[in-house]
């Protein structure tokens, strides 16, 4: 029988399941999950682990590889929301500067560089 450490054994709950029966099987993910009935209570992932911390999760519960994909996505959610936030004052002062020159702005060539630069994060 395989001897498991006491780091290993951190990682998993007391029991799992709705009435908290289920002993930890710790060839398993130590992470739970819902089936979706509410009455099954959160049971032991049944795959297997060897990913994670001291391998005690399967690779879809890895909470590092989790955390790596959080921070990504928040990454990625950020580079759009900045790009968005460039597109509207782009479009804003695109449209002052339309105005501008329709009354007479003495170097609109200037003025839209200007605003170009600054869209391009040049200024
Ligand atoms: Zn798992």
């Amino acid at each position: 029988m395989t001897e498991y450490s006491e780091e290993f054994k951190a990682h998993f709950r007391p029991a799992y399941g709705r009435y908290g029966h289920d002993r930890p099987d710790f060839a398993r993910c130590a992470d739970s999950v819902y089936s979706g009935d509410a009455w099954s209570g959160a049971k032991q992932c049944s795959r297997k682990n060897g990913h994670g911390p001291d391998g005690a999760f399967c690779k879809q519960h890895d909470p590092v590889a989790l955390a790596a994909k959080q921070v990504a996505r928040f990454a990625a959610w950020k580079r759009e929301s900045d790009q968005k936030a460039r597109e509207i004052v782009f479009t804003s002062e695109s449209k002052a500067a339309i105005r501008a020159i329709a009354e007479g702005h003495n170097d609109p060539m200037t003025l839209a560089r200007e605003i170009l630069a600054r869209y391009e994060g040049k200024a």
